[in-house]
């Protein structure tokens, strides 16, 4: 059938491998020919629970049966369920459910320019790292720190001033009476996972206090126990104004939140909405893993598989002269020391395993939060083969 399959009539945006995906199950997935392939990218750190798991299985056939959709401009049971898990886990007091990080971000975009408009004289500009990444519309694109992106789209959305990540002088510099909010990521996912350091997120959580300005967090990557704990920030002891939440928080499907503390709350009537954004399905969905992740040993088990894989991360780079193992939890990344990842994530895919290059030199790994001890064992042994074999030339 990949013979046979027809990709002309799916937009070109990607170079995308020619093989068609029909099935998954836990750490596994399955193309039309019958292959299998242990992932490792999961989405893109999205299926947290795994392909196709119990809990949302049971959750979206429980709620299409119930409710699928009555309109943002009502309250849903669900909708209501998951904001109050929600606040209940961070700290934070109100949720705005959406469907995708970059709806999300631009929400958070939208509250701290509302709030500047309100309580700061009309301040909007928000400060934010260079490489980093918020999302893919044009204001999330602004905000990005991609050099890449540097010309597209133009004109850019104004009003984005970025700085190096863990450059706490650098913010204090740019921080001007214009200035509203920062903005960043716990770890820079996309970047390829280069952690904002505990010291720089509690002086920036001082700093922002100090100034008077918003924190906001963007946790669409490390939220929901990727890293070890429920949110990114716990690791600091930290809590931001405004939080957005999207990847693991569906466990696969189109799922966000915008989180905000109650003094930053000041969206009036009209300001932010969206035909799904609070949907009873998708919001089902949330509770079951937000619930999942949540139930007792569960963020004990991702530490312990974390380690696991960082050890046989290391244990590998030192037989292939490799460089550190950055990340937190099940976020990890290899600097390989050479620009060889493209090309090990490729054979590694004819060797049934799928990997993410999100830079030349680095490998990036964001398995399932349930992912096996074996199964780690197994993605390194694979990855040790295709690293000799990809060295070799
Ligand atoms: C993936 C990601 C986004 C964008 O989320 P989408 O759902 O693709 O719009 C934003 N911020 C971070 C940190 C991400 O990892």
């Amino acid at each position: 059938m990949t013979n046979a399959a027809n990709f002309d009539s799916v937009m070109d945006i990607t170079p995308r491998p020619p093989i068609v995906f029909v099935g998954g199950q836990g750490s596994w997935l399955t193309d039309s020919e019958g292959n299998t392939y242990l992932d490792f990218i999961q989405g893109w750190a999205v299926n947290c629970l795994g392909h196709s798991p119990r809990p949302i299985l049971e959750a979206l056939a429980r709620q299409a049966e119930r409710l699928i959709n009555c309109s943002p401009a009502f309250y849903n049971d669900q909708m209501i369920r998951l904001a109050d898990l929600l606040t209940r886990h961070s700290g934070l007091h109100q949720v705005f459910l959406a469907n995708s990080g970059a709806e999300a971000n631009e929400g958070a975009i939208k509250l701290a320019r509302k709030w500047g408009a309100k309580y700061r004289d009309g301040a909007h500009e928000i400060i934010t790292m260079d490489h980093g990444f918020h999302g893919r519309t044009l204001a999330t694109m602004a905000a990005s720190g991609k050099a890449q992106w540097e010309h597209l789209y133009e004109p850019k959305v104004s009003g984005f001033i970025k700085v190096p990540l863990n450059d706490l002088a650098a913010v204090a510099a740019a921080i001007t009476p214009q200035t509203v909010a920062v903005m960043l990521e716990p770890i820079q996912g996309e970047a390829g996972v280069f952690e904002a350091t505990i010291p720089f997120l509690r002086s920036l959580r001082a700093l922002t206090r100090e100034r008077g300005i918003l924190l906001i967090l963007d946790e669409i990557q490390t939220g929901v126990g990727r890293t070890g704990r429920l949110f990114g920030c716990e690791h600091a002891g930290v809590t931001p104004d405004i939080m957005t939440l999207a990847k693991g928080l569906g466990g696969g499907v189109p799922l966000a939140a915008l989180l905000a503390h109650r003094d930053a709350c000041c969206f009036e009537y009209g300001d932010q909405g969206g035909t799904f954004c609070g949907n009873p399905l998708m919001a089902a969905v949330g509770c079951a893993v937000i619930e999942a992740v949540t139930q007792p040993g569960f963020l004990a088990r991702v530490v312990q598989a974390g380690e696991h894989l960082a050890k046989r991360l290391y244990a590998l780079s030192a037989r292939h002269g490799c460089g550190e193992v950055r990340g937190m939890g099940l976020l990890l990344a290899l600097d390989l020391k050479r620009d060889i990842a493209p090309d090990v994530a490729a054979l590694a895919m004819q060797r049934g395993l799928l990997l993410n290059a999100p830079r030349p030199d680095s490998l990036r790994f964001m398995p399932a939060l349930t992912v096996s001890n074996a199964e780690i064992d197994r993605m390194t042994d694979v990855l040790d083969s295709v690293m000799t074999d990809v060295t070799k030339g």
